[in-house]
């Protein structure tokens, strides 16, 4: 067997541009779809797998790892930069694809078979929609709270929330406050049983990551996440060791390389490896076996399009330590037009129970992805009051 082609299927879907990756093989009928989505890179990327798919035309596809070496290890650069890194791990993710369908089984099946009968999922407040998640002031606790029930209405049992706001690198009472007055809103308006996580998007120092961490505490987060910058390691070391709240981090980290120091520095007690960004569902299964070690768990970042959703569920249902799937559902109203699954998502609780068709399980839709081509991402310039650069 051997590939024939690397495509790359670009379809805009509002936050953020969808990359699909399509790698054809001289099988008749025999594909597989990987996601390379990137915000605000995605011309870079569909270049990145443009230079990337001249190593494997002609490769026999079923050689998975042998064809992620080659592609993290020749040119004499390594895939650890988030471009290269994207790119291969969408590839990965198509060649997984192709050897389950080849053998005509999930690919849950091809590591082990299923270690868990379902996957819980949670929502961003406003389902994904970019307004209520990203635009919701922390000044407004009861537009946090009414987002929060109406979550809890649409059958999650857990949620994430942006309720810390940005900050300088010092900053007095005033924004430890409004994040207290938004996640105390949101406890009041759910209760005890519900889950609730608040993303900080690295926007705190590590010492107002520390304050904010001591201030939440009383709530009862299920996770506190990215607290500060996550390539200073020993910054959210700092934070994780100054606080009980389970701190979450990941989404940025590329490569086994830092998780590894994550794990021997005791930094996180969450992994959020992005499986389209981290080299694949190849290097998050061996990022996923240096954190059973520890038994640190893994709830892989996962906001984009719907093979990346796809690859997480096949991946949490052979990973004992997964713990949870990232989901959105409101981000276009189209989602499911382009996409087919092969799973299906219990309306009370949200749970996903797993479904039968081999490789990733889903199909896209071509025509209906060529109706949304590519756009630039909404620009964003974040700035601190005196009109210093911030995160965003
Ligand atoms: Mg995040």
């Amino acid at each position: 067997m051997k590939i024939t082609a690397i495509e790359t299927h670009v379809c805009h879907a509002r936050m953020r541009n969808w990359i699909f990756i399509k790698v054809r093989t001289d099988q008749d009928g025999l594909w597989g779809w990987g996601e390379a989505t990137l915000e605000w890179h995605t011309r870079a990327v569909v270049g990145a797998v443009e230079d990337l798919s001249q190593l494997l035309l002609g490769e026999d596809p079923r050689r998975i790892e042998h064809l992620w070496q080659m592609m993290y290890r020749q040119h004499f650069w390594h895939g650890h930069g988030i471009v290269r890194g994207t790119a291969i791990s969408g590839i990965d993710l198509a060649l997984w694809d192709i050897l389950g369908k080849h053998l005509g089984v999930p690919c849950h099946q091809l590591w082990g078979g299923p270690v868990r009968d379902s996957i819980r999922l949670y929502c961003h407040l406003g389902g994904g929609k970019l307004e209520d998640f990203y635009g919701t002031p922390t000044t407004d606790a009861k537009r946090f709270a009414d987002l929060a029930r109406q979550a809890v209405a649409d059958g999650f049992t857990a949620f994430k929330s942006m309720a810390v706001p940005s900050t300088m690198p010092l900053e007095g009472r005033r924004p430890i406050r409004q994040a207290v007055a938004c996640v105390a809103a949101m406890r009041d308006a759910v209760g005890d049983d519900i889950d609730i996580m608040v993303d900080c998007h690295a926007r705190p120092s590590p010492a107002m990551g520390v304050q904010f961490a001591h201030a939440l505490e009383p709530f009862g987060l299920y996770f506190l996440e990215e607290p500060c910058w996550p390539e200073n390691i020993d910054g959210v070391a700092q934070v994780q060791h100054a606080t009980t709240t389970p701190i979450a981090t990941g989404e940025r980290l590329i490569s086994q390389h830092p998780f590894r120091e994550l794990l021997e520095k005791h930094a996180c007690q969450v992994l959020q490896p992005d499986i389209t960004h981290c080299g694949g569902l190849t290097e998050a299964r061996r990022i996923a076996a240096m954190a059973e070690a520890y038994r640190v768990t893994l709830a892989p970042h996962n906001p984009q399009g719907p093979v990346s959703t796809a690859a997480s569920l096949q991946f949490g249902l052979a990973t004992p330590g997964y713990l949870i799937c990232e989901s959105v559902h409101q981000d276009v109203p189209w989602r499911h037009d382009v996409v087919s699954e092969s799973f299906t998502v219990e309306a009370a609780g949200r749970l996903v129970r797993p479904g039968t068709h081999p490789g990733l399980g889903i199909e896209i839709n071509e025509k209906e992805l060529a109706k949304h081509p590519f756009q630039q991402e909404i620009i964003q310039r974040s700035f601190n009051p005196d009109g210093s650069v911030s995160d965003w």
